[in-house]
């Protein structure tokens, strides 16, 4: 297969794909060095990952250079992906001990009651490429540290990082059969479906993981989907400073040129401050630069992948055509390079497919509402489910609002983030299961329950 460079069209690399034999053999392997790795005392798993962090920071430029080439986001994205990597790797490294140890529930004269959180096993992980250092790590290093052993399918997109982390996985002490790199697109992600796998954990589109899931769900094995959003954020009349939250939740909009689950994927703005929010807002996306992703101060680089462009294009002329404005943008930018143009629009509304489904891009509709439960119908009114996000001087205001919006985020004076403290989760077509936090180290084990008499 083919590594393209998103920003010049160029081959980088040809790699030889995984096939039904190359991957019964690594999963051979996984299956039996698994059963030392359990073994292997939580404190040495712990501190192989610490090690694994640090390999990450000292190599950080090869990396983010390496993450550029193929994906296309900005270097300084790419590095302060891998930042949050090891920020993520952090947490739960410090917390392994915490959560995956065994805990005595009930200890009586002839009774104790216990819980041992043993590991699932061999874990198939199919994973994006939008951010392959975030998403890679929330599911891989919890599953290592509770002694699985891990199967990892980076996306298509995101190859050469996909092996790069498998290179300082080893490095770092893990052992070479307890993790591997399957090299390949759909083809491969199904015949990882095809083997006996003990759980497997997805993260990419809703039309995936549905397949996914139905796929999985005769094995009676855990499967957890991480999907995607139509991501709703809601500016109330009450906030103190509309230049900065303009600023604020442009960047929240079009960060990785948008393509993130969390990102921002349609703004609802009170009537009261709507035309200064809307100006402050379309002002602040003006002054970022597009560019060659290497070049400083770039903050739009090109689209991971070319199939995009068209797909935004569709979006954007049926919200055209539907009566939206447009206030910048709206179409793909000549030349090499898979580059869309930054879009704000406006006058848009439900039935426009920029306002329901997700379009992972550069592209955000801005919508004038009359009063909180107008915004809160419009948050309520989507298939997703994954984060919400409020802009208040008012945190009671802000929680009201997000208590009725079925998400597994809710945010207050901020959007697109991720912390490795709390769960990351979706609901309806985002997903369910959780990764991060206690939730999701405990996603990759089985509890089992001793009842201890004597
Ligand atoms: P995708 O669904 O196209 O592909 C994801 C992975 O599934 C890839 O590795 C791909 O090769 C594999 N795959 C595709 N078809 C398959 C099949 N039939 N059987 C087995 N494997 C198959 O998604 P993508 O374009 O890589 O990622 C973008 C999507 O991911 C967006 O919807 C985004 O919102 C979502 N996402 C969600 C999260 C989250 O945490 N909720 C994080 C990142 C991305």
């Amino acid at each position: 297969m083919q590594i393209v460079n998103p920003a010049t069209e160029e081959i980088i690399k040809e790699l030889k794909e995984d096939d039904e034999q190359s991957l019964n053999r690594k999963f051979k392997e996984l299956k039996s060095a698994q059963q030392d790795w359990q073994r292997v005392p939580l404190g040495e798993r712990i501190d192989f990952l610490r090690k694994f962090s640090q390999l990450l920071k000292k190599n950080i430029e090869s990396l983010a250079s390496v993450l550029t080439s193929e994906v296309g986001k900005p270097l300084q994205q790419s590095r302060n992906e891998i930042n949050g990597a090891c920020a993520r790797i952090q947490w739960l490294t410090d917390n392994a001990s915490k959560y995956l140890s065994d805990e005595v529930m009930i200890h009586e004269q002839s009774l104790t009651e216990k819980i041992v959180y043993e590991p699932l096993g061999v874990i198939g992980n199919i994973s994006a490429w939008n951010y392959p250092y975030l998403v890679g790590v929330n599911v891989f290093v919890p599953a290592l540290l509770a002694g699985n052993a891990v199967m990892y399918k980076p996306s298509e997109y995101s190859i050469l990082t996909g092996l790069e982390i498998e290179k300082l996985l080893n490095e770092a002490g893990i052992p070479q059969n307890v993790f591997h790199v399957a090299v390949g697109g759909r083809g491969v992600g199904e015949i990882l479906l095809n083997l006996p796998m003990d759980g497997y954990f997805f993260t990419g589109s809703y039309k995936t993981g549905k397949y996914i899931y139905g796929k999985v769900a005769p094995k009676m094995v855990p499967c957890q989907c991480e999907l995607g959003g139509k991501d709703p954020l809601y500016v109330a009349d009450d906030v103190a400073d509309i230049k900065s939250v303009a600023a604020g939740t442009a960047d929240g909009a079009f960060y990785n040129n948008g393509q993130s689950c969390c990102a921002v994927e349609r703004i609802y703005v009170h009537e009261k401050i709507y035309d200064k929010y809307v100006d402050e807002f379309v002002k602040e996306v003006q002054s970022w630069k597009i560019g060659s992703p290497f070049e400083k101060g770039v903050y739009f680089g090109p689209l991971s992948r070319r199939e995009q462009i068209k797909f935004l294009q569709i979006q954007v002329d049926e919200a055209i055509q539907k009566g939206a404005k447009v206030l910048l943008g709206g179409q793909a930018v000549s030349g090499k390079g898979f580059y869309f143009q930054p879009t704000v629009l406006t006058n848009v509304n439900h039935s426009m497919s920029v306002m329901r489904e997700e379009s992972f891009g550069p592209v955000i509709g801005i919508m004038k509402v009359k009063n909180d439960a107008e915004a809160i119908e419009l948050m309520k009114d989507t298939e997703y489910g994954l984060t919400a996000s409020v802009y208040s001087s008012d945190q009671n205001h802000a929680e009201t609002i997000l208590q009725q919006i079925n998400t597994g985020t809710g945010y207050w004076n901020c959007c697109d983030r991720v912390s490795a403290s709390v769960p990351w989760s979706g609901r309806n077509h985002s997903g369910f299961g959780a990764t991060l936090s206690h939730a999701g180290l405990r996603a990759f084990t089985k509890p089992k329950a001793y009842h201890l008499k004597g």
